[in-house]
């Protein structure tokens, strides 16, 4: 190894190690098939957050879900305007080319963008110094209202009810791509919403008729 070399890298090569001697070797068949093209039919929406890595939560195999992971799991709206709109580039290669049979969009407890946005902590930063979490997070303005209202800001109940809020928000942004409202309409996409919370481990699954999230038996 070079002598730039960190703890951080010498874990990460480690892990790497443990991976080709163990996973990648048992699952070898597995990668030569994933070698011709990737058939995922799950596309999972998750939040950055370290703890909540999709593939763990679900134990899936490499191929199965197709993921997007950013600051509290969010979707935007179906945008035309300029820009680099990376969520929608994901949604797109997801529904038109991947042609996925569902599309979950997974909260989490303690979420710290779910946070910044009820309390509007960055508001106002600079880009650079927080306010593109701002920007970003600002999708969660509408929602933002009647939890505060009902909840206040702080704690748990609050930041909760933010969490699964922002679950909802997404669901009704994918809905205005007119590719998901097809998929939908057509029977061909189904939309989830589920949040895991981080204290207990448990994954509960939205109801949207009711609105309200249940554990998973
Ligand atoms: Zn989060």
């Amino acid at each position: 190894m070079s002598q730039d070399t960190s703890a951080e890298l010498t874990h990460l090569i480690d892990g790497y190690r443990r991976f080709r001697q163990t996973g990648w070797a048992r699952r070898r068949e597995r990668w030569e098939e994933l070698r011709q093209a990737q058939e995922p039919r799950v596309m999972v929406i998750a939040c950055s957050d370290s703890r909540v890595d999709p593939a763990q939560i679900f134990d899936v195999d490499p191929g199965e879900i197709f993921v997007v992971r950013n600051v509290a799991a969010l979707v935007p709206p179906f945008e035309t305007s300029p820009g680099h709109h990376g969520v929608s580039a994901a949604l797109e290669f997801a529904v038109q080319v991947l042609k996925v049979r569902e599309i979950v969009v997974m909260g989490h407890g303690m979420c710290g963008g779910c946070k910044a946005a009820l309390t509007q902590s960055l508001l106002g930063a600079p880009r650079g110094e927080g306010g593109f979490i701002a920007d970003w997070i600002g999708l969660l303005e509408d929602a933002r209202e009647p939890v505060a209202a009902q909840f206040g800001i702080e704690g748990r109940p609050a930041e909760r009810a933010m969490e699964q809020a922002a679950v909802k928000v997404s669901l009704a942004n994918l809905r205005s791509f007119p590719c998901i409202r097809r998929g939908e309409r057509e029977g061909n996409l189904t939309l989830r919403g589920a949040f895991f919370a981080i204290s207990d481990g448990v994954l509960h699954i939205l109801d949207e008729t009711s609105g309200d999230f249940s554990p998973v038996e």
